[in-house]
């Protein structure tokens, strides 16, 4: 269930830090935050809602009343698809997955590093898998996500019975776009390279107490 979001009190640098991580949030997603008017439609629909302890909305609503801090330390950054639902339902053409990118390409860049880890790890993995194949290869995913996360086992005793039931192939089944595929990372990195900002200040953990939003 989302949570109430609970406001901080800035001193001047930290005020400053956290403008600097709201400007770099619209700069880099293209979105202007003052757009959404809270009306919720985007999580109504969103398939990981349930799951997510501040809902997509807060998260625009967060760097809106300028506690960025807030956004950044919530898993919905790390739990959030990108299946696009929310920005087809948005009335105000909001598009909520380019916030959340620009919101973890600040977190993998300055921190705070989400926790668990194991959040990111997957990411990572599945993001490499696709890069490699063009398409996510099941095997090669659990097997990337349990070394790196350190759940050697997990889920193993799912893969014969996928195997036999023909969801998940042995063998990566690699796509005829690799080469396209691979230019559109490419063609990432070097967004990614030219939009890391200078290291900023770091932005203030929120404090007990504060009003409420
Ligand atoms: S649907 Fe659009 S306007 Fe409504 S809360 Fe979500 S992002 Fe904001
Ligand atoms: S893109 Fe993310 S926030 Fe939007 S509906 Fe999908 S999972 Fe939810």
């Amino acid at each position: 269930m989302p949570i109430t979001l609970r406001l901080t009190p800035a001193n001047g640098q930290e005020a400053a830090a956290r403008r600097e991580l709201t400007d770099f949030v619209e700069r880099t997603s293209g979105q202007t935050l003052a757009a959404c008017y809270q009306c919720a439609k985007c999580a109504a629909g969103c398939p990981l809602a349930a799951a997510m302890d501040l809902a997509p909305q807060q998260i625009i609503r967060a760097l809106q009343l300028g506690q960025p801090d807030l956004a950044l330390q919530s898993q919905t950054l790390w739990l959030c698809v990108g299946c696009q639902t929310c920005a087809t339902r948005c009335p105000c053409n909001v598009e909520l997955p380019r916030i959340m990118d620009a919101l973890r390409l600040w977190a993998e860049t300055h921190g705070p590093q989400p926790t668990p880890r194991d959040i990111p790890t997957f990411h990572h993995v599945f993001l490499k898998s696709v890069e490699l194949t063009g398409r996510a290869y099941e095997i090669g995913l659990i097997g990337g996500y349990n070394l790196l996360s350190r759940h050697l086992l997990s889920g193993f005793d799912l893969a014969p019975p996928m195997l036999r039931r023909g969801k998940i192939k042995l063998l990566p089944q690699r796509v005829r776009a690799r080469r396209e595929i691979a230019g559109i990372f490419r063609r990432a990195d070097e967004v990614r390279c030219q939009q890391t900002v200078a290291p900023a200040q770091k932005i203030a953990q929120p404090a007990a107490g504060g009003g409420d939003a």
